[in-house]
């Protein structure tokens, strides 16, 4: 008898004929995951089981497995000989004192001597004997005991499942560039573009000195807790003073927002050009602040030539702050230093700019010149 991981991969089975990329893809994150970690690995029966690890790693593995996406669940779970004897004395150290449980029995071997409905009956029973104090409760019990009887002779018996991520493969959709300033909501976007399979770069526009170097260490440390989903990240810095001194010297004050941010789609446009990235990503939600109204998002996706992912689109802040919380971005994102885009704040932006007024106030800039210079002093910073 020995100690196992029991893996549970879902949306994986809708994926037909690329099942097998989407399977390789998943199975090399997991070992990525876990590198440094022995063990092995074994793929079987629609599952993947981790053998041979140290137990007294087990919190380490399992606190691994749980981020990566496409796994949906795993469970701690015995291995032993599938038969009748060596299930049930495992079963039956199962402590049930004072519960209520549940035994489920599934039985693919179908050579298997006893039936699993009578097999499950067989072993409640044998957990009544030994513990007085238990009863059975069919639909709610405090212990449910899953005896899975698989073709290779083997038996895993387990009585819990942890909840994984969901999701497919990272890598599974291609690569973005995702739009990462040092607030709440784009975090949480990568996290969730990534959970959908899409691999990131990350972007930070910032104004030092205007903003501050802890805005930019902020933004690094945010890159870091995402890397624990969503991999390594190359963060690509760029200084944006010289747009803003542009925009507020040249522009009509409350064209600001609208002209830095369809600024920024032009150079995240390039970047994903340079670096062969397929989309962008950022935190939006709709009618969050004036800059996220549909005509704002109209007028900046105008000025991307890519596909704009907006994963918090139709998101209140609670949730999206919820989910900041459970992936450990949320204490960061709230530190007070400024954004950029606090910069030059005009007192009354606009709220639904039309886009031939923008681009007429835009010519009052020399655009290409200072897209250029952006991406001149690109920054990069590998996040690992
Ligand atoms: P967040 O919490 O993500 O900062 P927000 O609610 O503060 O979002 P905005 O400041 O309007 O909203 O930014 C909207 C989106 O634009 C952000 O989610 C992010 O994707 C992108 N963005 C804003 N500022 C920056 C920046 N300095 N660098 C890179 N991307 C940025
Ligand atoms: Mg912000």
């Amino acid at each position: 008898m020995k100690k196992v991981l029991l893996l549970r991969f879902g949306e994986l089975f809708l994926k037909g004929n690329n099942r097998n990329i989407f399977e390789n893809l998943l199975i090399n994150n997991i070992k990525n995951k876990l590198n440094g970690l022995e063990f092995k690995f074994e793929k079987t029966f629609g599952r993947y089981v981790i053998h041979d690890y140290n137990i007294n790693l087990e919190e380490e593995f399992v606190n691994r497995l749980t981020k990566v996406f496409g796994l949906y669940s795993l469970s701690r779970a015995f291995e032993v000989d599938a038969t009748i004897e060596d299930i049930e004395n495992k079963v039956l150290d199962i402590d049930c004192f004072n519960k209520t449980f549940k035994v489920c029995v599934k039985r693919a071997d179908k050579k298997f001597p006893v039936s699993s409905m009578e097999f499950a009956k067989i072993l409640g029973e044998k957990v009544l004997n030994k513990y007085t104090s238990a009863t059975v409760d069919l639909y709610k019990p405090d212990i449910e005991i899953k005896v899975d009887i698989r073709l290779n002779g083997k038996a895993y018996i387990y009585d819990e499942i942890v909840k994984c991520q969901g999701g497919l493969p990272l890598g599974s959709a291609g690569n973005g560039l995702l739009l990462l300033s040092g607030g709440i909501d784009s975090p949480v976007a990568g996290y969730l573009i990534g959970k959908r399979g899409l691999k990131i770069d990350a972007i930070h526009f910032h104004s030092y000195p205007y903003t501050s170097l802890e805005a930019k260490e902020k933004v690094i440390t945010l890159a870091k807790k995402l890397t624990d989903y969503v991999g390594n990240i190359k963060l690509h810095v760029i200084s944006f003073t010289q747009v803003q001194e542009e925009i507020h010297r040249c522009c009509k004050e409350e064209y600001m927002i609208t002209i830095m941010r369809r600024i920024m789609m032009r150079v995240a446009s390039k970047i994903c050009d340079k670096y062969n990235l397929g989309c962008i990503v950022t935190g939006e939600s709709l009618g969050q602040v004036a800059s996220q109204t549909m005509q704002s998002m109209a007028v900046t996706t105008a000025c991307s030539t890519k596909p704009i992912f907006r994963p918090c689109i139709a998101m209140d802040k609670e949730d999206i702050m919820n989910i900041a919380k459970s992936i450990d971005t949320y204490q960061t994102s709230i530190l007070p230093y400024e954004d950029c885009c606090t910069v030059f704040l005009p007192k009354n932006p606009l709220i639904k700019p039309k886009e031939d007024r923008v681009e007429n106030e835009e010519k009052n800039l020399n655009i290409s010149d200072l897209v250029n210079k952006c991406l001149e002093n690109e920054e990069i910073i590998e996040i690992e």
